[in-house]
């Protein structure tokens, strides 16, 4: 399978090779030039198979260029037992008759991050050890939160790589803020920034496809990978689960083989609403991708019109991970969408930096309403559906989760599609414990400090928090520097000549 870039369809590299770069030269992402295909018998055969046989069937069909040996040694470092605190890695839990949360937050740093930034280290070091043998890898990383934890968590002192994650200062939680800033390890950096998650990848974009930076870093031994979702190999673990919960769907007796599913994501970057999508294409029966926003809205705005325009206000919300107004790997869709048309999707990319806009032909938004639905949630009715999830289904969710059955509810009831569904649940409740806290008792949290907000929610709940963020507490930060988003260069150098 070769790969191609969004704005340069020319261009051919391996699975490695698109690994290992992160983003294309032009600008582009790569994409593989065809989706491959799996029938019902495959997925058949998959029920009976652990998560890791089948992420293997199906990373295989993607990385042609790494051999067998190389795809277990990565999915069995990645998904081991231990590493996940559930044997399914990304299990399903039932919230009523029609759905299914899918709980992705079983790992390290209890964020779905972590689905493919477990595996994207050894992804990328056997890729680089393919395609740049002598180079160390720089992992730079915009995060709106989860990445950047889970990106330093996948890398920690993994050789030959530097990791240096920027994070928008008041753009995350109490919690994010510190699962990053006490992060471990030999060769890892984090550096806050004045601005938000916009600025952050923006500037790290800028980076990456400055020809004189690639060459000072090339003359000093090393090359920019990204380990944010624009990487083939952030995204390509990502489609795996959609097909293992179809597998888990049909192994619980919620569908028989062949029955679609409705799939519900609360998105951010459109990352992992686009592996559904990939799923979907692949063969997995899916009929509708819901696509889930918090007020940042844009996404539901152009998903429902054909018009993308991030010129619109900001807002910080209850679910940070989702504040984006820039979603990058919606380029993947659309170029997918246009019949890979390169000069076509750079027109609208070039509006969107020019103008803050751009509006998709009528073949592709006929494509869009075919397949995807949108809707948007604000933070009060955020909170008021996680607390009626608690004291309705007892299931306690996180804000992202909160907004995706909140926009799931409002799509039952005005569509009366009856599809069994599987909803996206991304991230523990406790990352965001003081938001989770104020939607079941309103008001309680106030004046307390985060680790009182830990032990409330767990005495109002009976949940347990998840060792590794309780053990948090009263662990001293090892990274306090902010910088402005113009200084983020130098920040890359200082942090590379220590
Ligand atoms: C990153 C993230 C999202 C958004 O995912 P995208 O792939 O950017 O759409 C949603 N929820 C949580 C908790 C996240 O960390």
């Amino acid at each position: 399978m070769l790969y191609t870039s969004t704005r340069d369809k020319s261009i051919r590299v391996t699975s490695a090779q698109a690994i290992a770069r992160g983003i294309s030269q032009d600008g582009g992402l790569f994409v593989p030039i065809e989706i491959p295909k799996i029938s019902l018998d495959d997925i058949k055969r998959l029920v009976s198979c652990s998560y890791i046989q089948r992420a293997k069937e199906i990373l295989s069909l993607y990385l042609t260029d790494f051999t067998s040996e190389e795809l277990d040694y990565c999915l069995n470092g990645a998904y081991a037992k231990g590493n996940f605190s559930d044997e399914k890695v990304a299990p399903l839990h039932t919230l009523d008759e029609s759905a299914e949360i899918l709980e992705l937050w079983k790992g390290p740093t209890c964020a779905f991050k972590d689905m493919a930034l477990q595996l994207l280290p050894y992804l990328l070091t056997v890729a680089s050890g393919k395609s740049a043998p002598d180079k160390e890898i720089v992992i730079l990383v915009a995060t709106s939160g989860d990445t950047g934890k889970a990106a330093l968590e996948g890398f920690k002192d993994v050789a030959k790589t530097k990791i240096l994650v920027f994070y928008p200062e008041e753009g995350v939680s109490p919690m994010q803020k510190l699962q990053m800033t006490t992060q471990e390890g030999e060769n890892v950096s984090v550096c806050a920034i004045e601005g938000n998650f916009d600025d952050a990848q923006n500037g790290v974009k800028a980076i990456f496809t400055d020809k004189k930076i690639a060459e000072k870093l090339d003359s000093m031994g090393m090359m920019f990978s990204s380990a944010n979702s624009i990487n083939w190999g952030r995204l390509v673990p990502q489609i795996v689960y959609y097909v293992s919960a179809y597998c888990d769907m049909l192994e619980k007796g919620k569908i028989q083989l062949g029955d679609e599913i409705n799939v519900v994501v609360p998105t951010g970057n459109f990352g992992n609403i686009l592996a559904a999508y990939y799923a979907k294409e692949m063969g997995v029966p899916i009929k509708k991708l819901i696509c889930a926003s918090n007020a940042n809205d844009v996404l539901t705005e152009f998903l429902k019109t054909g018009k993308y325009n991030k010129i619109r206000d900001f807002y910080t919300t209850i679910s940070p991970s989702m504040d984006i107004l820039i979603s990058s790997n919606l380029e993947r869709l659309l170029f997918l969408m246009n019949g890979m048309d390169d000069k076509l999707l750079c027109e609208w990319m070039k509006d969107l930096s020019d103008n803050g806009k751009y509006t998709v032909n009528s073949l592709v938004f006929d494509k869009i309403k075919n397949t995807f639905e949108a809707g948007c949630c604000d933070d009060v009715k955020t909170k008021q559906t996680i607390a009626q999830t608690f004291n309705q289904k007892d299931y306690l969710c996180d804000t992202h989760t909160g907004v995706a059955i909140a926009v799931y509810d409002d799509y039952v009831k005005t569509s009366d599609d009856k599809t069994p569904t599987v909803i996206a649940s991304t991230a523990n409740p406790y990352k965001f414990s003081s938001s989770v806290l104020d939607a079941i008792r309103p008001g309680m949290a106030k004046g307390m400090d985060e680790f009182d907000i830990v032990l409330g929610l767990h005495v109002e709940t009976g949940v347990e928090c998840p060792a590794q963020l309780a053990n948090l507490k009263g662990k001293e930060p090892r990274f306090t520097k902010c910088c402005k988003k113009e200084d983020m260069e130098s920040v890359v150098f200082q942090m590379l000549a220590k």
